[in-house]
């Protein structure tokens, strides 16, 4: 497998300028997106989990409001959207759940002969990562480049643009809602691009105190459907969860005959010392937290 990342630098612009008003269907992310770009592709591969038993785990923030509890449910509402969504009167096909246990690995990895993790970051220090300067949110989608197929995906949510916060209804001046943002970055963390409609939540624009894309359009709904509709509703035990060659809470898990340079290009070199496996399936036992509606599980389906 050939793994390469696919960094999409999200929620452009703090300031929104005229919205374009001709109507566009979504826009699947492909093997030859262009890399920080968002047009959409008119070639390559689309990508696509074809696991349909999908973890993320959020890593802590420094700053405690919102306290972590909130964070955890705002990430889990936000992936909740789009897997309550229906496709063909059959409920999204994918099974989303965040783990109990918290990451701590603060930046984008995927480790193809170790352990891995998918995780939520909220950056800082956003600038001195030199990320892109008005992106609300950034996520890298680690996928096979020939297959298309997506083997990890990590969020990054800037905090630097205004305060981050749960809104209610509305936001307070200077507030960012995190919903706002997560479920944006949760479609394509699924493997969405922009759409051009600017009431989509995929909407590649947002500002400040907007709460608008907590919710999908229907131009959302036929982008995921497109990609994770008609197949058989997946019946997840709790290993089923477990990312590609375990489950690893801080980076760099490798074994340590494994500190060869061959690491995944863009991929971190692994650490010198503290390297070890952690990511046996059973190891997670008792430690997932299901989602609200987990009862789901023992009915093929969950959320
Ligand atoms: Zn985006």
């Amino acid at each position: 497998m050939r793994v390469r990342p696919l960094p999409l630098a999200v929620l452009g612009l703090v300031c929104m300028s005229v919205a374009p008003t001709h109507a566009r269907a979504y826009c699947r992310l492909t093997t030859s997106m262009p890399v920080a770009g968002s047009a959409c592709a008119s070639s390559g591969t689309p990508l696509v989990w074809k696991r349909q038993c999908i973890s993320y785990s959020v890593v802590p923030r420094a700053r405690n409001s919102p306290t972590l509890g909130e964070i955890r449910s705002v990430v889990d509402r936000s992936f909740q959207t789009w897997g309550d969504v229906t496709c063909g009167g059959a409920v999204l096909p994918l099974a989303l759940a965040q783990t109990g246990e918290l990451s701590l690995c603060d930046k984008p990895e995927y480790n193809e002969t170790a352990a891995n993790v998918n995780s939520i970051i909220f950056v800082s220090d956003w600038r001195e990562r030199a990320l892109p300067p008005t992106a609300f949110g950034l996520t890298m989608v680690w996928h096979d480049s020939r297959s298309g197929e997506i083997v990890d995906a990590d969020m990054q949510i800037n905090e630097t643009l205004g305060t981050l916060a749960v809104c209610g209804k509305r936001c307070a001046p200077g507030q960012i809602d995190m919903q706002n943002i997560v479920t944006h970055e949760a479609g394509h963390f699924l493997g969405l691009g922009h759409s051009a409609l600017s009431n989509a939540c995929m909407f590649g624009q947002a500002q400040v105190g907007e709460t608008s894309k907590r919710y999908l359009s229907r131009d959302d709904e036929a982008g995921i459907c497109a990609a994770y509709g008609g197949r058989s509703q997946p019946n997840c035990t709790v290993q089923d969860y477990v990312p590609d060659n375990g489950f690893a809470s801080s980076c760099n898990q490798l074994p340590p005959q494994s500190s060869c340079g061959c690491s995944t290009p863009g991929a971190p070199q692994p650490a010198t010392s503290g390297m070890y496996w952690l990511g046996s399936a059973l190891a997670l036992a008792g430690l997932w937290r299901r989602r609200k509606r987990a009862a789901r599980v023992a009915r093929i389906t969950d959320r």
